[in-house]
């Protein structure tokens, strides 16, 4: 589902932020990406969003090669691909209801499918009561699961995302992990970014390992 082979990225300041990564995340798999800040994750995610292109090297997204893929098919990626923020980049002038229906509605969805749409998602999140709120009443918590319900709610086979943790405390971090598990469970491919190495090592998934831009490690950690 996500190839990368021989794939470096050099930045046009001349930083080459990867070098040679090599990985291999099936349909239905799950992995981690860590790293030290400036390690290159969000250079990786960004590769795979097409949101920046490998300087050598492929990047396969189900089945489609990136770099030579056609500019127009770029909308085409980014619906099979959900991204979560960790900062979440909520709208605070409308409804958790209408932050959740946007991506729908930039696709020109019927109405009538987005309202479906939408409740299943924030039910898959837990917030179905909280539909009409103003996301800015919400707790950190429950903000990331609207960004999390907004990322799947076209149903992407790909969901990544960005320390979707990096504010919450070891609580709600398993409770957000747990959520990511459950798309997992029902087929979804997860890369999820992560300084979070005590929270990876409990759950025991595969972990890619960033150092300096190369792969330093990947597998389950001892
Ligand atoms: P991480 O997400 O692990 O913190 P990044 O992928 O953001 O790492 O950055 C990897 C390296 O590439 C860093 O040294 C960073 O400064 C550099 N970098 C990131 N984006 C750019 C850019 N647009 N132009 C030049 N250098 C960049
Ligand atoms: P349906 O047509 O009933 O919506 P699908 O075959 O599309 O069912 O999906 C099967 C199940 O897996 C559904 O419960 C669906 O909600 C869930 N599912 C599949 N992919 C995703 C995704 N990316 N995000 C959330 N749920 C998903």
């Amino acid at each position: 589902m996500i190839h990368f082979s021989n794939v470096f990225k050099r930045y046009e300041s001349g930083h080459e932020a990867l070098q040679n990564v090599n990985f291999l995340l099936n349909e239905g798999e799950m992995a981690f990406l860590t790293g030290h800040s400036g390690a290159g994750k969000s250079t990786l995610l960004k590769l795979i969003m097409r949101m920046e292109v490998a300087t050598r090297g492929q990047v396969v997204i189900d089945g489609i090669p990136l770099n030579t893929m056609k500019k127009r098919y770029v909308p085409y990626l980014r619906r099979k691909v959900g991204v979560v923020f960790q900062d979440h980049q909520l709208l605070f002038d409308r409804s958790v209801y209408d932050n959740v229906a946007l991506p729908l509605i930039i696709e020109g969805m019927r109405p009538q499918d987005i309202a479906k749409r939408v409740r299943a998602a924030l039910d898959k999140v837990g917030l179905l009561s909280k539909e009409k709120m103003n996301p800015i009443l919400l707790s950190g918590g429950e903000q990331q699961r609207v960004g999390i319900a907004r990322a799947v709610v076209n149903k992407p086979p790909i969901l990544l995302a960005d320390e979707p943790t990096g504010n919450l405390d070891p609580q709600l971090s398993a409770e957000i992990m747990q959520l990511f598990r459950q798309f997992n469970a029902v087929g979804v491919t997860v890369l999820i970014a992560s300084h979070d190495i005590d929270l990876i090592s409990r759950m025991r998934m595969r972990m890619l390992a960033l150092r300096q831009g190369s792969l330093a490690h990947d597998g389950v950690m001892a």
